[in-house]
């Protein structure tokens, strides 16, 4: 019988235990305190953030630790469980291009502050998380959103009491990941792990010149009153031309834009008062012979309508009712923006043979976690058919994760 691997999450406390120890063992003495932030999983809204489009994540229970104490002088210095040795730098050094290594997005996140005006001093940190790597879950951004709230509370900014303050510690840790780490990302996860709640989902809107309380509103997202939860599905799949893909399908957005003479391609969207799909693609049509433009407009413009009547009903409190949405944002992404691969397909079509309510690719594709909608009583059954169907094709064994909305960063 195949065996399904289960990624739990860890307790607060457990979590808390594991970095205290790791700080005492590296440093002498023990840290100022503990914090941590969660990795992230999208319910719906892929690649559209870059089209200043909607996207719904919503916080894991699965999270970053670290254990903090500040220098009086300006050096930074870290361990993790999940990297070899000391690294170090000093804040003076730190500067886009100049820093190497996971430490980049530690010491990337004090440059941002610094860079925002607030007063930073070095620190020794020890991290230790349970969110996987490079799975599509974000364990970058759990890793920035827990410097960033460490730093908060050390040097007394006071950011996280408010959505507001949160809100800034979001463009200071997306600054980190952009600049000093060197990762082109949008936003959207740090968004999920600095501002989401538990029992919520976080509708995002990437319109240009929102305030924060504009592009970031909760949705109740109560998964255990109607009985269900969320399974996400680490494939495992090695990612292969992520990079090159991804700059492709920005690329081509920006061209239909461009010949559309619009903004960006959420102007086209008709639930937020469009010209509508029909007509964009008609006036794209003389431009694109091979059909991609239209297909990748498609794709994103159908996926920014998807994500706004998935909120819909989930603020109806029609959970159950989405599983529809979930799979349309699948098949989207595989045959318009074609960004899925064997593993994410087999996810999906084994998750709904066994009983699932919806199930679709989540993050950007080519690899990484595939999530499904389940009742509570059926999340074995479910397991087990994902697992044995990625047996069957002789595939590497996934790795599961339960996923109910939770707390962000603290
Ligand atoms: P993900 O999809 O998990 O965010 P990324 O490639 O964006 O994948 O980020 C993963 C990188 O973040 C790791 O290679 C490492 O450099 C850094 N990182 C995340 N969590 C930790 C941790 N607990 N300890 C050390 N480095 C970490
Ligand atoms: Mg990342």
């Amino acid at each position: 019988m195949t065996t399904i691997n289960w990624l739990e999450a860890w307790s607060a406390e457990d979590g808390a235990r594991r970095v205290d120890e790791l700080f005492t063992r590296s440093f002498d003495g023990s840290p100022e305190g503990v914090w941590s932030a969660p990795g992230r999983v999208n319910l719906i809204g892929e690649h559209t953030d870059y089209n200043a489009g909607l996207c719904l994540p919503t916080a894991l229970p699965h999270r970053t630790y670290i254990a903090l104490r500040p220098r009086e002088d300006d050096l930074v210095r870290l361990v993790s469980a999940q990297a070899e040795g000391v690294w170090e730098a000093r804040l003076s050094d730190v500067a886009p291009g100049a820093v190497q290594g996971w430490g980049a997005y530690v010491a990337g996140v004090a440059w941002a502050l610094a860079e925002a005006g607030h007063k930073v001093g070095g620190f020794e940190a020890a991290v230790d998380s349970c969110v996987p790597f490079g799975a599509g879950l974000s364990s970058s951004a759990a890793l920035e959103a827990a410097v960033a709230v460490a730093l908060d509370a050390v040097t007394g900014l006071g950011l996280v009491a408010s959505d507001a303050g949160r809100a800034e510690l979001v463009d200071v840790t997306r600054r980190a990941e952009n600049e000093i780490a060197g990762a082109p990302t949008g936003g959207l996860d740090q968004s999920a792990s600095l501002r989401c709640r538990e029992g919520y989902a976080l509708l995002l809107d990437f319109r240009p010149g929102l305030k924060p309380l504009e592009s970031g509103v909760p949705v109740p997202f109560d998964l255990a009153t109607a009985g269900l939860t969320l399974l996400v599905v680490d494939t495992k799949a090695e990612h292969s031309h992520v990079d090159g893909e991804y700059g492709a399908r920005r690329a081509s957005c920006e061209q239909a834009a461009e010949l559309l003479g619009l903004e960006s391609l959420r102007e086209i969207a008709p639930t937020l008062g469009g010209m509508g799909i029909d007509r964009a693609l008609a006036e794209l049509e003389p431009h694109d012979a091979d059909g991609v433009l239209r297909r990748r407009v498609r794709h994103v413009v159908s996926e920014i309508d998807r994500t706004a009547r998935f909120a819909d009903l989930v603020r109806e409190g029609r959970a159950a009712d989405v599983g529809p949405f979930m799979v349309a944002s699948h098949v989207s992404l595989r045959d318009d923006y074609e960004v899925s691969c064997r593993e994410l397909d087999l996810v999906v079509d084994s998750a709904m043979a066994a009983g699932a309510l919806g199930a679709r690719m989540t993050g950007g594709g080519f690899g990484g976690s595939a999530i499904a909608l389940v009742r509570l009583a059926d999340v074995d059954t479910v397991a087990r058919a994902v697992a044995d169907a990625f047996a069957d094709a002789g595939l590497t064994e996934p790795v599961f994760l339960l996923a109910p909305p939770s707390a962000p960063a603290g």
